[in-house]
């Protein structure tokens, strides 16, 4: 594979684009917002410089990568060329089957289609192509230049072949690929967001507060973020939305989601994206402080 095109220029769609450009992949990224499309490239550059002045690429290497990105905003223009196309758009299922449907039209026969999605079956959106066995999970972690970890998703009809490929491709980025089928949330989120859930219920049972519940996770197993301030990060509503694909998907009640977590989504406190969650957000500031709410 050397022609990669990623669908999506967000967090996850910025990375992916970095991370093949690194490791010497021709990239086109599209989105359908010009205006992220820059802002994609932006933080390209900006994380880029990063590793730099980290030691881990050269100046040159920075420039090498960047040169080998192109920007755009025509489905068309990078796919056609592509050798595996990564969809890193907005998760919502309607618009992820309309993507795969124009994908399967517009790519070569051989190519794979991957999608990045957290939490909808790829089963299904493999059944929006002509080729459900060349199309494959390849779930990177936020911040895709950093996190080693890529959960590669067999749907039913992926074929061993492709998911051989991928596997393989996943080192090739210098990621350690870890292979899982295709259920609700996969491996990721289904053990995740119930551990999220259960530190919110904890909250909202009074067991103990903000702090305290993410202390204990950080000090007593080990963990690098609190359960909370994880969530704040992810966005509390992909949280909610992830916990509803479990609960959904697997008919079980323990997923169903914590009333508090509803609440605060229903009152706009998402995290760190609006600012106030669990904890309050000032831009530029890295203080941790617990949300004038949850203040005990
Ligand atoms: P984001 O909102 O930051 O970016 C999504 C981008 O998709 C936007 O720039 C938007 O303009 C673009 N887009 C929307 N419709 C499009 C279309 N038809 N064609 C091309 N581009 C389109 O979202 P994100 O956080 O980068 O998430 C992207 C995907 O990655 C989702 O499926 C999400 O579940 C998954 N994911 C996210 C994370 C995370 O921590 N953010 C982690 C793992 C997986």
């Amino acid at each position: 594979m050397k022609n990669i095109a990623v669908i999506g220029s967000g967090t996850m769609g910025n990375g992916i684009a970095h991370v093949f450009a690194q490791h010497g992949f021709s990239v086109s990224l599209t989105d359908v917002s010009e205006a992220s499309l820059k802002r994609g490239m932006a933080a390209i550059e900006k994380n880029l410089g990063r590793q730099v002045e980290k030691g881990v690429i050269t100046e040159a290497q920075k420039r090498d990568a960047l040169t080998r990105i192109v920007p755009t905003t025509q489905l068309g223009e990078g796919v056609r060329d592509a050798d595996l196309v990564v969809e890193a758009a907005t998760e919502n299922t309607d618009l992820k089957l309309k993507i795969f449907a124009d994908l399967d039209a517009l790519a070569k026969p051989g190519a794979v289609l991957a999608s990045n999605t957290s939490s909808i079956s790829i089963t299904r959106i493999a059944a929006a192509t002509k080729r459900p066995a060349q199309v494959i999970g390849m779930h990177f972690m936020n911040p895709v230049p950093v996190m080693k970890l890529v959960e590669v998703i067999r749907g039913y009809d992926t074929s061993s072949e492709v998911t051989a490929t991928i596997m393989a491709l996943s080192q090739q980025l210098d990621k350690v690929p870890v292979e899982v089928n295709d259920y609700p949330g996969f491996v990721a989120n289904r053990i995740l967001m119930p551990m999220i859930n259960e530190a919110i219920y904890a909250l909202y049972e009074g067991v103990a507060g903000v702090p305290e519940i993410d202390t204990v996770m950080k000090l007593g197993m080990a963990h690098p973020m609190g359960p909370l301030q994880l969530a704040d990060f992810i966005g509390l509503d992909v949280c909610l939305a992830i916990l509803r694909v479990l609960h959904d998907g697997l008919g079980n009640p323990k997923y169903a989601p914590c009333p508090l977590l509803v609440n605060m989504v229903q009152a706009g406190h998402k995290g760190i994206k609006s600012g106030s969650g669990f904890y309050q957000y000032t831009s530029g500031s890295k203080e941790l402080v617990v949300a004038k709410r949850f203040e005990r």
